[in-house]
């Protein structure tokens, strides 16, 4: 692939995980609330780049294995308004 693997965790974290529902600007979790390892296909087959690709690693600064904890907000997202009046 033509992206560094740094470049292509942030190319799949322009998206939310379709599986874990981690949020644009964070890595995937496990179902125990860690870190994933890596990410998952759905998220990362969400750019177009990454869709040959058989697995993408989360890079070691997002601490994989370790309690997930929401990443920066990306300031590139557009931000959802507050759901109000439910
Ligand atoms: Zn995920």
């Amino acid at each position: 692939m033509d992206l560094t693997p740094d470049q292509a965790a942030l190319a799949v974290e322009r998206h939310d995980c379709p599986n874990c529902d981690a949020p644009a600007g964070s890595a995937c979790r496990t179902r125990g609330g860690k870190t994933a390892a890596k990410y998952h296909t759905p998220r990362f087959v969400l750019v177009p780049a990454l869709r040959e690709e058989l697995e993408i690693p989360v890079p070691a600064d997002r601490l994989p294995g370790r309690v997930w904890k929401q990443g920066p907000a990306l300031a590139v997202s557009c931000p959802r308004p507050a759901p109000s009046g439910w």
